[in-house]
């Protein structure tokens, strides 16, 4: 008999079974053409008529404008820390072709694991072309003055007055913050100090691990956003991207002018002038990507995974502050900045983590344990993980919380 454990692993992660059974008939024949998805030609039109309808059901639900193209690619979010930074170089460049690389520079929001890495590698890529800068460094405004656990305040935010690019990640998977929707929250994008207000400001976004779990804010105002697939809606070795029309400049011309040279695979204008189709895609990932579309499709779209996916992590949450006041577990990220995809906390005790984590996985419930970088338990709720999921977790936090108070 097929035994499936909750996965609350953070990524590659669950994805639902129907999917999935759906995905083994396409294996063996796609959409009845006689040939299986990892072996049919990605210029068949049998494919290219499946790509069609994936892009267009990511720009129906997210409401993507025709300002912005919908690209896709390969090599994860961690391709894009390198691809943003030499397309909107290029970009800057041909803007300003005098431009020092002083006065050329690129603005970073650090608020966690993840855009730490991004600006790292901002550095190693601007280096001689543009200048990097810490926006603001969310460690300086946390609880012990060196974890990421809070968004700062909007007054924090220093935008260069005219960046080439201003990088933000909208919820951090190791350390489980995130921006709030909120536009009333403090702990909200502070989209309102971007400068100058109105225009085109190279604002991007990764949204690796919190794509199609609710509707974007901002969507339009953004220049870049990206996302690997493999929290949300499929398989690893698919990245998604929605790029506005004047951040797909030629690369070309602006190396004539003294940017960087920029590999064809990470040029926005060679994926866009090629429909996504420059080279082999990751034609299964896309597959099964698109079936997980459809399906939210069937369910009522975003709307309907915003109402799940909030009720899912006030569930969790409430779990987590009882066993805050009960001495058990304790609360890492400040009130406000929580993530809803990723929830993080820890185990008061000794030996109490390895407790938790074994019960649950005799429970039937695996991938509890936080980064390696920062230990604790980490739940995370992406869409395939269903409130019956939850349920089941929270009421063994509860038991878990009795047995140790
Ligand atoms: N950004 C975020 C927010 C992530 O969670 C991850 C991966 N966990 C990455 C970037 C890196 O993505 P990849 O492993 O697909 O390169």
């Amino acid at each position: 008999d097929l035994v499936r454990v909750a996965n609350f692993g953070a990524g590659p992660s669950a994805l639902p079974l129907s999917v999935l059974e759906e995905a083994q008939k396409g294996l063996i024949d796609f959409n009845g053409t006689g040939i299986g998805i990892a072996e049919i030609s990605h210029r068949s039109k049998e494919f290219q008529a499946f790509v069609d309808q994936f892009e267009q059901n990511i720009r129906t639900q997210l409401d993507v404008p025709s300002t912005h193209r919908i690209l896709f690619t390969q090599g994860g979010g961690t391709a894009q820390f390198s691809a943003v930074v030499l397309n909107l170089l290029a970009r800057h460049r041909l803007l300003h072709p005098n431009a020092t690389p002083e006065e050329t520079t690129l603005d970073y929001v650090v608020t966690g694991s993840w855009s730490k890495k991004a600006a790292e590698e901002a550095r190693r890529i601007a280096a001689g072309h543009g200048t990097v800068r810490t926006v603001v460094d969310a460690r300086v405004y946390s609880k012990d003055g060196k974890s990421f656990d809070n968004i700062p305040p909007h007054a924090e935010f220093q935008f260069s007055p005219a960046p080439a690019l201003i990088y933000y990640c909208e919820n951090e998977t190791v350390d489980g913050v995130e921006f709030a929707h909120d536009a009333a929250s403090p702990a909200s994008f502070p989209f309102d100090r971007l400068q100058p207000a109105g225009a085109l400001v190279p604002l991007v976004a990764d949204y690796s691990s919190s794509f199609m779990c609710r509707p974007i804010p901002r969507l339009a105002d953004h220049a870049v956003i990206y996302a690997g697939a493999q929290k949300n809606i499929g398989p690893a070795g698919l990245t998604i991207l929605i790029v506005r029309e004047d951040c797909i400049v030629d690369v070309d011309t602006a190396a004539k002018l003294g940017a960087t040279p920029v590999p064809l695979i990470l040029s926005y204008k060679v994926l866009a002038d090629s429909k996504s189709l420059y080279n082999t895609p990751s034609v299964f990932a896309i597959y099964v990507a698109g079936l997980v579309l459809e399906r939210m499709k069937r369910h009522g779209g975003l709307a309907h995974y915003e109402a799940v996916n909030k009720r899912k992590a006030e569930k969790v949450y409430a779990a987590i502050e009882e066993g805050e006041q009960k001495g058990v577990f304790r609360r890492k990220v400040q009130q406000g900045s929580e993530s809803w995809m990723n929830a993080v906390f820890e185990v008061l005790g000794e030996d109490a983590e390895k407790k938790f984590l074994e019960g649950a996985e005799k429970d039937g419930m695996k991938g509890l344990k936080g980064h390696r970088s920062v230990g604790g338990i980490r739940v995370s709720l992406y869409n395939a993980i269903t409130e019956e999921e939850v349920d089941k977790l929270v009421a063994f936090m509860t038991q878990f919380i009795e047995d140790l108070k």
